[in-house]
């Protein structure tokens, strides 16, 4: 779910309850749910609540670090989801015959090869001891280095000089006081001693080249404690000022010595390709397989910020899980669709609905011969807001959309909602514009969006797997496989009898 222009709107104080962990069952339709029609009932039993804890822990879980478009994390995720396409038989119609739709994006990185540090201890480099964060370039050369070590929440002396000094300050000695007070004090350089330095990450953006390619002045970078020893050995300083992590017991100690130390940073602007996730099932019967059912969700979020992981696991990994479980029981069920199936996971959502925009000017299918679009976008959560508990709403469900283009559509979904039981919420919190089916809806696509709501770790780094209603996951994706099989067998598309998105 990507933001609305002011997100102030929904956050709130994160000491709201969290969910409790929600257990598996072996059905997880609702009380009063009717068993699903007998043909379609492999598939149906074929998305558990199991696979939907295995394919969500990948997604949201550390190796994928958050999804953020363009960071490596986005690319793991969308190798994982193009591998399980590749399992389940689905046919790859992105580019050059994989499942990877490229969508352009405008990157700016740390040159790797063009950064470095140098000193008596040698080269220090990217992924060799050297951390650099941010976008702008840097040629310092100093002088003096001071070796500070600081007691937690102690103050600098007022006659300690660190103009145009480099400071080698131990991380866990420098909290944000600590820190904005060693800057005041216009060093060069600052050397933040790590145990291991972060990979830098890169800026990505669709406007205009951003980067700040002139940037002087101070500069704070991370160097991994062997690096910072060697540095106190070859300039003759005592090695325990750098050496623990405890900062000194005195308060502050602070060492100064004549060394030379350069410090280059480059940066590189360029284009790069991120991928939608696209794969297509061929529907079973010859002439309607030309007429198209989508199942979307986005697989991006918002990655790694500021040094720390949005793992998303409810935004909007749930929806990709769901996604993966429409696929699996498509794949289990005897009964094939007639109409083709493609599955389109999304980049870019969170920027902006960046990458369906791409889809749906660069459609790889054609839009008008396209039925409808299943969005699931956040389908993992109980919904929780200041008037509405949690716990109320262990089976509610956001239906978004379904009526603005086919009533028809709407109908289906409330005929086959009959199978799952969900109690059905609609779109007064006005989501309709804020996830990818909009771009199709704008081309006239009948669409519906399942949302489960927003709750207080939205667009926060608490959006964790352990929060996760599986059992609303494993029904909204039941109830897009059995609305999914319902359409592709219609003997006409659904009509568009309301009008344009
Ligand atoms: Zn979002």
């Amino acid at each position: 779910m990507t933001l609305q222009k002011d997100p102030r709107t929904f956050l709130r104080p994160a000491s709201l309850i969290a969910l409790a962990f929600a257990s598996s069952t072996l059905l997880a339709q609702y009380k009063g749910a009717i068993p699903p029609p007998v043909e379609f009932e492999k598939g149906f039993e074929a998305i558990t609540v199991d696979l939907a804890k295995h394919h969500l822990s990948y997604l949201a879980g550390p190796e994928c670090a958050g999804r953020g478009t363009g960071q490596l994390g986005f690319q793991k995720a969308a190798e994982y989801v193009a591998a399980r396409f590749k399992e389940l038989g689905l046919l790859p119609i992105g580019d050059n015959g994989t499942y990877f739709q490229g969508v352009p994006f405008n990157s700016v990185a740390i040159d790797e090869a063009g950064t470095v540090l140098t000193g008596p201890m040698g080269e220090v480099r990217i992924g060799k001891g050297l951390g650099v964060s941010g976008t702008s370039e840097s040629a310092i050369t100093v002088e003096a280095v001071v070796f500070l070590s600081m007691k937690q929440g102690a103050a600098l002396p007022e006659g300690l000089d660190l103009t145009g000094k480099a400071v080698v300050v131990n991380t866990d000695d420098l909290d944000q006081n600590a820190r904005s007070a060693v800057n005041r004090k216009n060093p060069a350089m600052v050397l933040v001693v790590v145990q291991q330095a972060a990979r830098p990450v890169p800026s990505i953006s669709r406007g205009a080249q951003g980067g700040n390619r002139g940037g002087r002045g101070s500069r704070s970078v991370e160097i991994e404690r062997r690096y910072a020893l060697d540095l106190a050995r070859s300039l003759g300083v005592d090695p325990t000022l750098v050496a623990s992590s405890q900062g000194s017991a005195e308060g502050v100690t602070s060492k100064e010595v004549s060394g030379k130390l350069g410090l280059t940073v480059k940066v590189k602007a360029e284009e790069i390709k991120v991928p939608n996730v696209v794969g297509m099932l061929p529907g079973s019967d010859p002439t309607l397989k030309e007429q198209y059912i989508g199942v979307g969700a986005h697989l991006d979020h918002l990655g790694i910020s500021g040094g720390v992981v949005f793992p998303g696991a409810d935004d909007d990994a749930s929806g990709s899980t769901a996604m993966l479980l429409v696929a699996q029981a498509l794949a289990s069920n005897p009964v094939k669709p007639k109409r083709t199936v493609v599955f389109m996971a999304f980049c870019g959502e969170e920027m902006g609905l960046i990458g369906s925009r791409y889809y749906t000017e660069n459609p790889l299918i054609p839009l008008e011969r396209m039925d409808c679009l299943l969005q699931m976008d956040m389908v993992g959560r109980n919904e929780e807001t200041a008037n509405d508990k949690a716990d109320d709403n262990v089976h509610t469900i956001h239906l978004v959309g379904s009526k603005r283009i086919s009533t028809e559509l709407h109908q289906i979904t409330l005929d086959m909602n009959k199978h799952i039981g969900f109690e059905f919420e609609y779109d007064e919190e006005g989501v309709y514009e804020r996830s990818d089916h909009a771009n199709f809806a704008r081309k006239g696509v009948p669409i519906t969006f399942l949302f489960s709501g927003f709750h207080p770790d939205y667009h926060r780094p608490t959006d964790t797997i352990d929060k996760i209603n599986f059992d609303k996951v494993v029904s909204s994706a039941r109830l897009n496989y059995l609305v999914l099989q319902r359409v592709a067998g219609l003997p006409e598309m659904v009509k568009r009898d309301v009008g344009c998105g």
